[in-house]
């Protein structure tokens, strides 16, 4: 082949990719859709930057490995950087990070400090202070002008409005940053979409960045935002300027930015990459994704030296950690039915390693979700695995198609009952119509006898799924009428396991009010709101009688949790259900939450994490609760005591960080004057 021909047909696929690139970036940073997943897009994109460092006679000041973004939307008023806002150069392997640190130490003509920093998968947003007060922020765009979103930044509860007295406050300052959404506040944002009949979002990324750019500010309140701080842009005035960003980081945390605690100054590039590798492990941990670790030359003076080529600094690069999809045969799609009967489809995969570990199956989530992405028994698809979101199927990859693949049709019957399936306009679900079907029934019985609920020894999935499918329980109650001779005549069940069945029964009648609202199965309500709710109204009729306002008045319960509470008691099956569970002798009261001073722990605020091995963390925090105090998620400066089993997860981390009094397994049993 002639050089001339090369040249042209490297012309002719710089022109595609170009087209492919810049779609992909439209659908990512302007619609918050991609079409693709991150690491197809990152493949483009090194290729096209290979094909033009192989023949630079291509490279044009508009190509996409030139340029930061997207170009901002005209729907918002535009904000303009007082400096560029970059990219980041990206390293994938250890070579890499080496190659990077010989470069800076070169270009510095010395020895380099680093600081290490999460890289939080979000969206970046500059904020600029005057005379401490919040004046403006706006979106990165296309590094040089941004949208103004300023009243959308108002609504996240971690950006300071005012930047706190008594610290140096300087008259002027640009900080940088990243808008992000909880893993768990993903979940429930797309549990509630998927509800709605509205499409869900790909990851909490999208979420994020969908949310700050809505044109009404109480949207983006609703999505629960939150926001780490990691850098100073521009500093005018009062404080000094900061010469290194380990000093610009703590000096963010003195003006009331949340800054992640978990940042390291590392000394050698060794160091460097023992903390990359460490985080690309305990990712898991963490309640926000993140997809790498940020490297920065420390010294603000070594960083301006080495400047910034094209899009990125020469004095930052994030190391990535390794995409968590891959490919694979989809090779039959089951439907299940859940507890509120909802019908899920499930890819049935070809096993596959993603991250470490081995995926059979996948979520395709519901009916439309399919069609829109034109999945195909047979197809070889995407599959995703992020943080311990379940694995889900992104799309096929059409080109591998044969011609063989089936297009799936949801039943129009229960898979389990028979009965008929009903699909609303306009809803995202099918649900299968019977309300006593045994796979609702089963789901719910599992649930309900659950160690985290009332905690039945000895009624797990065998056992309930004899029971539902006998139609001997069709009703949670039920569950306290069974006597010896029905379960005699179960499967595997012996005049022992008998015995004891009906004992652990009779013991979850004691189990008090958390345990029994958690194992209703009420929408929204897990272990740590059932806890709130039972600690501040005291009883079940309380709670069954309350409004919504007055639900709301708890502390951490939100107008979807409410509403959802609510509506459950409204129903008078649901009431039906509680009134048996009453007459059966079920416990439905709790001490209710003793005020501040009164109880021993009044007040006190608990976060439980790793495995307490012989108390259980349900135990603990009943107990906890029982004692008038409070146990949350996550680890805060309000926090009093974290309780660290084994394995504990990053919030031993943060407590320690805090400062926090952390007590293990026995030294909680001493603080509740519990016998170990
Ligand atoms: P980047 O994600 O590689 O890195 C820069 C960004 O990192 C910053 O803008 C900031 O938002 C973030 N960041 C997080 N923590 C940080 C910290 N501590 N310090 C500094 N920055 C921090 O670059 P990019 O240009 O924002 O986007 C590229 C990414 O977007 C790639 O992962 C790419 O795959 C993805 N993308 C995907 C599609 C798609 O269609 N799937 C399209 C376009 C881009």
């Amino acid at each position: 082949m002639s050089r001339l021909r090369k040249a042209g047909d490297a012309a002719a696929r710089a022109t595609a990719l170009r087209a492919q690139i810049e779609a992909a970036s439209h659908r990512y940073y302007v619609l918050d859709d991609p079409a693709i997943t991150d690491a197809q897009f990152d493949a483009l994109l090194r290729e096209l930057v290979d094909l033009e460092s192989e023949h630079p006679e291509l490279r044009t000041s508009d190509s996409p490995t030139q340029r930061v973004g997207a170009p901002p939307s005209d729907r918002f008023a535009p904000y303009r950087h007082a400096r560029p806002m970059l990219s980041l150069a990206n390293a994938s392997s250890e070579q890499e990070l080496r190659a990077f640190d010989e470069r800076a130490r070169k270009l510095a003509g010395g020895a380099v400090d680093y600081v290490c920093e999460l890289k939080i998968d979000g969206l970046a947003i500059a904020l600029d202070y005057n005379d401490g007060a919040l004046a403006r922020g706006g979106t990165r765009g296309d590094g040089r002008v941004g949208e103004d979103v300023t009243p959308n930044l108002r609504t996240i509860r971690t950006i300071p409005l005012r930047l706190l007295p008594g610290a140096k406050v300087p008259a002027f300052v640009e900080v940088r940053g990243e808008v992000y959404l909880k893993k768990s506040d993903f979940e429930r944002l797309n549990a509630s979409r998927e509800e709605h009949g509205q499409p869900i979002f790909a990851n909490p990324r999208n979420a994020a960045s969908g949310g700050v750019r809505q044109l009404d500010p109480a949207l983006t309140a609703r999505r629960r935002l939150s926001f780490f701080a990691y850098q100073i842009a521009v500093l005018e005035g009062g404080a000094g300027a900061k010469p290194t960003q380990w000093e610009a980081l703590q000096y963010l945390r003195t003006l009331g930015f949340p800054v992640n605690p978990n940042i390291r100054r590392s000394e050698t590039i060794d160091d460097v990459i023992a903390f990359c590798r460490d985080w690309e492990v305990r990712r898991d941990d963490l309640d926000y994704e993140i997809d790498g670790v940020v490297v920065k030359i420390d010294d603000v003076a070594i960083q301006e030296k080495l400047g910034v080529v094209a899009r990125d600094p020469r004095w930052a690069i994030a190391f990535k950690f390794k995409a968590r999809e891959a490919r694979t045969e989809l090779t039959d799609i089951v439907v299940t039915v859940g507890r509120t009967g909802t019908l899920n489809p499930n890819a049935v995969l070809e096993p596959v390693q993603i991250g470490g570990v081995t995926v059979k199956s996948a979520t395709l989530h519901n009916a439309a979700y399919i069609e829109n992405n034109d999945i195909r028994i047979g197809d070889t698809v995407i599959v995703t695995r992020a943080g311990d979101v379940i694995p889900r199927v992104v799309g096929p990859v059409i080109a591998e198609r044969s011609g063989t693949e089936r297009v799936f049709r949801m039943p129009d019957r229960c898979p389990v009952c028979g009965s008929d399936v009903d699909h609303p306009p306009g809803e995202a679900m099918s649900r299968c119509t019977n309300a006593s079907c045994p796979a609702q029934m089963y789901e719910r019985l599992r649930h309900f006898a659950s160690r985290g609920a009332m905690d039945i020894e000895g009624l797990g999935d065998v056992l309930a799924e004899q029971l539902t499918q006998r139609g001997l329980v069709r009703e949670l109650p039920d569950v306290y009428d069974l006597d010896a001779s029905t379960l005699l005549g179960l499967e595997r069940m012996g005049e022992k396991s008998v015995a004891k069945l009906l004992e652990a029964i009779a013991a979850s009648k004691k189990r008090g009010l958390a345990r029994l609202l958690g194992g209703l199965g009420i929408r929204f309500v897990g272990e740590q709101t059932a806890q709130i709710l039972a600690g501040d109204f005291g009883s079940l009729d309380a709670i069954t009688e309350a409004g919504d306002d007055e639900l709301q008045r708890s502390d951490g319960i939100g107008p979807e949790v409410a509403g959802s509470v609510h509506l459950f008691f409204k129903q008078s099956e649901n009431r039906r259900t509680v009134e048996r569970l009453r007459a059966a002798g079920v416990e439905t009261t709790a001490p209710k939450r003793k005020p501040a001073a009164a109880g021993e722990l009044a007040g006190k605020t608990f976060v439980l994490t790793g495995t307490l091995p012989s108390l259980t963390r349900e135990r603990a925090g009943d107990a906890i609760v029982a004692a008038g105090g409070k146990v949350t998620g996550s680890v805060s400066k309000n926090t009093d005591y974290v309780v660290a089993g084994d394995e504990p997860g990053s919030k031993y981390a943060k407590a320690q960080q805090l400062g926090i009094a952390i007590l293990d397994e026995s030294g909680l049993r001493k603080l509740l004057n519990l016998s170990s």
